[in-house]
């Protein structure tokens, strides 16, 4: 089997596009509003000849309250964390820290996998960079910029992730 990164994170904050990126696909359904949830989707990868397997997480179900809304992303967050070698626990550096963010971060403490904090969103990189101290807060180690959009350092944390597996 191939080993497994899972893209973790709240609804909205570019998990999808970032997997439609990092797997050089479009199969990745990327929603233009927040508040819908649907199963995890797994998309086929390959870097420098290394293949593994990106799992998206969030999607189709509408959830009913603030608490079942991020009680929801937890669980999802924790079973493909769960079932992962490697987690990308993506946030948005253009929101900043928000409680969705913490409650994920603290369930992902508790997972002893590799686990890389990156900030999205920071489409000029040069500009942005102050926005990244505040995702220390986290506690989950040193925030990288991202953006995935544009793709601006994605092909350097692939050689990390890559190096993990
Ligand atoms: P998901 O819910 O975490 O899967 O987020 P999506 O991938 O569906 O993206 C949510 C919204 O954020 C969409 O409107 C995306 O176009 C936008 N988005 C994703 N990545 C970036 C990025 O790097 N920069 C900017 N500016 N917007 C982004
Ligand atoms: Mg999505």
């Amino acid at each position: 089997m191939k080993p497994i990164v899972a893209v973790v994170g709240r609804p909205n904050v570019g998990k999808s596009t970032l997997v439609n990126r990092l797997a050089g696909t479009q199969d990745a359904i990327v929603h233009e509003s927040r508040g819908v949830t649907r199963d995890r989707s797994y998309h086929d990868a390959d870097w420098n000849g290394r293949q593994f397997t990106l799992v998206d997480t969030g999607g189709i179900e509408p959830l009913k309250s603030e608490d079942v809304f991020s009680a929801s992303i937890r669980d999802q967050a924790l079973a493909a964390a769960e079932e992962a070698d490697v987690v990308l626990f993506v946030v948005d550096g253009s929101v900043g820290v928000t409680e969705e963010d913490e409650s994920v971060a603290r369930m992902l403490k508790r997972v002893k996998k590799p686990l890389f904090l990156l900030v999205n969103k920071l489409d000029n990189p040069d500009r942005e960079q102050e926005r990244l101290w505040e995702f220390y807060s986290l506690g989950l180690g040193d925030p990288r910029p991202i953006s995935a959009h544009h793709g601006h350092g994605t092909g350097d944390l692939l050689d990390e992730v890559v190096s993990c597996l």
